[in-house]
């Protein structure tokens, strides 16, 4: 039942990659404090996590992220990458969004958990394009929000996505099940969304039943 359902969202995701909207145009893709933070420290040096608990980081963690046109020798975008990663693999999550170290730009990081050797990938401009039906049930944490993690019911089971790879080039792919789930979590934290928006969603969806 489950590979007919995936195969059914395979044949209706059968098109071409768009284009991607919020493009920013311009010359630096990186306002002149976002530079600054960018820069500020060593490329081995993991950057500071935002934390929803504290109410400067929160409005940056609330915002939505902008779109970027990818220049492959963009000396800063590459060295954002590159602390981004190392911030991820030394707090050991699977997955980090750029605001999350406060910059406001369309860039994740991706533990491909569903690949061989589970290599971390960078997806500049993603985008979910399509959503299976199927849900899944999803033990999530953050490196935003300390302390806590809780089960989402609400993320899909397959995704079929379409990003900017650190060469610039436009793609498009399905990922299924947890890893799709990594790249639902990430993508929302580029519209402000974290995970636990989900939780308090369930939670008023059950209470509107209750009282119907
Ligand atoms: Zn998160």
């Amino acid at each position: 039942m489950q590979k007919l359902l995936i195969f059914g969202f395979l044949i209706t995701t059968l098109v071409g990659c768009g284009s991607l909207s919020q493009i920013q145009s311009g010359q630096s893709v990186f306002s002149k404090d976002e530079q600054e933070l960018i820069l500020s420290g060593q490329l081995s040096e993991p950057m500071r996590i935002l934390q929803i608990n504290q109410p400067s980081d929160s409005l940056i963690l609330r915002t939505q992220s902008l779109g970027f046109k990818v220049q492959a020798d963009d000396m800063v975008l590459n060295y954002l990458a590159d602390r981004m990663l190392v911030t991820l693999q030394n707090s050991k999550g699977v997955g980090i969004a750029a605001p999350q170290v406060g910059v406001l730009k369309r860039i994740i990081w991706v533990q491909r958990l569903d690949l061989e050797n589970e290599p971390f990938e960078v997806y500049y401009n993603p985008e979910i394009k399509k959503y299976s039906d199927m849900k899944q049930d999803v033990r999530e944490g953050c490196l935003s929000i300390p302390d806590y993690r809780g089960t989402t019911q609400d993320r899909a089971y397959a995704i079929f996505i379409e990003y900017d790879d650190r060469k610039g080039r436009h793609k498009c792919e399905m990922v299924e099940a947890f890893t799709a789930a990594i790249f639902q979590h990430e993508i929302d934290h580029l519209n402000g969304i974290m995970f636990i928006d989900h939780l308090i969603k369930e939670r008023d969806a059950s209470i509107q039943h209750k009282i119907d």
